[in-house]
């Protein structure tokens, strides 16, 4: 059996760091020299997985093929390896200890303390190395998520310790990330904070390998120097990780310092060929060179912190590359939409989104959002909520149905054209309870959707509870709405499109959730093209 090597990426100093970033691009370089990577991430957080989490916490709640609710930073995961991540990629406090506490009360554990250490240390141990059971990857990358020296990493943190312990330095790594301020008022960058976010470390019985200082200017030689020398680490393995204009990027820049080669070296594996960058960077001469620039507009609820909508945005950062196109985000608040203000808000955009999202909070911005771009013919993209807008609307203006909504939020409307599915009438629990995941859908030839796929059978993930109530799909269909995609099982209705429209569709489905670099969602690239006219 092949040896797993672990590397492990903590911070300090401050959060948002970015961890996950410096954690993909590097799993980037070492799977661009041939090597298997996966990475997975550590939330110090109680809930068992985000999804019960608003957007307003951490962001996106992203979701895998196989339906777990994550981190926003698996999405980085994907965005940059291109090969999907799971349930196992991302472990929670609330799911270590849901584990142990299950164990006790079945009596796996009888006649003991459960404590801790070594219980839920061992549960953390046993959950890194569950990633890469049946031998699927040469090296792990672990993110542990927060900053050494909160209580709630503790046990994470004496987890890496103990498997460093017993794996030996051959096999595990730690990869430490700090931040390097400037002071203005003398011209300096200041080494002190990352000296004392080491020492931190150090207490906790871990001596960082490799240090990654955040900065937002060049750090001179001296600095990384003496920065080596007061941490304890080779002086190759202080690396600068300064402020890019795009996430992108940073794997080239971390190239340059050979993160990579340092990482190789100590763990004693090969590294002879260049790495297999040159798809990666074709994509940053287009992201770099556009010929074209339009303006997309984002209605949604959660506009106030654009990581809420991160793989929606991320997609069109794919999908403008390959149309050498510049797109500028305009995040629009969907309750500040009224009809009185709608074409002033909406007029100057070249398409239009339609956010995810749940609640009433906010709705009737989203619905005469999809009505402008219908009436206007303006490219529209309804995603899942958005479009559940688009079919609400359509009904009430299109149809005459008089107050049609969603059951979600008016359940006694005399028209509810989008209604609770089935399977979901029974279930009270809110936690992983939604239809998560990949599911299959058969798409009608000769429809808009079509063209941008280019196939009859796709697989998309999906997060809701509420689906298109087909009592109702001939009215839609004879006006003008036709279903463009069908799952084959249960027969609900994904998509949506309009026939006499330049661009009109909603999905069901998130496709934000699977557009990565190498691979730009098909209707994040129509949509764009589309908008480019
Ligand atoms: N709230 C809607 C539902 O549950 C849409 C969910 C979403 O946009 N992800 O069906």
């Amino acid at each position: 059996m092949k040896e797993v090597k672990y590397v492990f990426v903590t911070g300090g100093v401050t959060s948002s760091l970015g961890k996950g970033i410096i954690s993909a691009s590097l799993a980037k370089l070492l799977q661009a020299r041939g090597y298997s990577v996966t990475i997975q991430k550590l939330d110090p957080y109680i809930n068992v997985d985000p999804g019960t989490l608003n957007p307003y916490e951490h962001g996106e709640c992203y979701v895998t093929l196989d339906g777990a609710e994550t981190d926003l930073d698996l999405g980085h995961y994907e965005r940059f390896l291109n090969v999907p991540t799971s349930q196992a990629n991302n472990v929670t406090t609330g799911r270590i200890y849901q584990t142990v506490i299950n164990k006790e009360r079945k009596g796996d554990y009888l006649g003991k303390t459960v404590q801790v250490i070594p219980h839920i240390t061992d549960e953390i141990k046993r959950r890194i190395k569950l990633v890469s059971s049946g031998n699927k990857f040469d090296i792990v990358l672990t993110e542990i998520g927060g900053t050494v020296g909160d209580i709630e990493s503790l046990p994470y943190i004496e987890s890496v310790r103990q498997l460093k312990w017993e794996l030996g330095a051959q096999n595990c790594i730690v990869i430490h990330l700090t931040l390097v301020p400037y002071l203005s008022s003398t011209g300096e960058s200041k080494t002190k904070p990352t000296q004392h976010s080491v020492k931190e470390l150090l207490e906790t019985g871990i001596q960082p390998d490799i240090l990654v200082l955040r900065s937002d200017r060049n750090l001179n030689a001296e600095l990384k120097r003496k920065v080596a020398l007061f941490c304890n680490v080779e002086e190759n393995s202080v690396i600068e990780s300064v402020d890019v204009s795009t996430i992108y990027e940073v794997p080239i820049k971390m190239l340059e310092q050979g993160l990579d080669t340092t990482v190789l070296r100590k763990f004693a594996l090969p590294f002879e060929n260049e790495p297999q960058l040159d798809e990666w960077r074709e994509f940053l001469v287009k992201l770099k060179n556009p010929k074209n620039s339009i303006k997309v507009g984002i209605v949604g609820k959660y506009v106030e912190l654009p990581d809420a909508y991160k793989s929606i945005a991320e997609s069109f950062v794919h999908s403008g590359a390959m149309n050498e196109c510049e797109i500028d985000i305009e995040y629009i608040h969907s309750e500040e939409i009224t009809e009185h203000n709608m074409v002033d808000r909406l007029s100057g955009l070249n398409g239009i989104l339609v956010a995810p999202g749940f609640g009433s909070r906010g709705i009737e911005g989203k619905v005469l959002t999809a009505r402008y771009a219908r009436e206007n013919n303006i490219p529209f993209f309804g995603i899942c909520l958005g479009m559940q807008c688009a079919v609400i609307e359509f009904a009430r203006n299109v149809l005459n149905m008089e107050g049609a909504h969603s059951t979600e939020i008016n359940h006694k409307t005399r028209y509810p054209v989008i209604d609770l599915m089935e399977e979901q009438k029974s279930i009270t629990d809110k936690g992983g309870t939604m239809r998560l995941g990949g599911y299959k859908c058969i798409i009608t030839e000769g429809s808009k959707v079509f063209d941008a796929y280019g196939k009859t059978e796709i697989t998309e993930r999906h997060r809701h509870r509420f689906e298109f109530n087909d009592k109702y799909l001939d009215d839609f269909r004879k006006n003008g709405m036709i279903p463009a995609g069908i799952n084959p099982e249960s027969n609900l209705v994904e998509i949506i499109e309009l026939k006499d429209h330049k661009w009109f569709i909603g999905v069901q489905f998130h496709p934000e959730y699977s557009s990565t670099v190498l691979n730009p969602h098909p209707l994040f690239v129509s949509f764009v093209k589309a908008c480019i006219g």
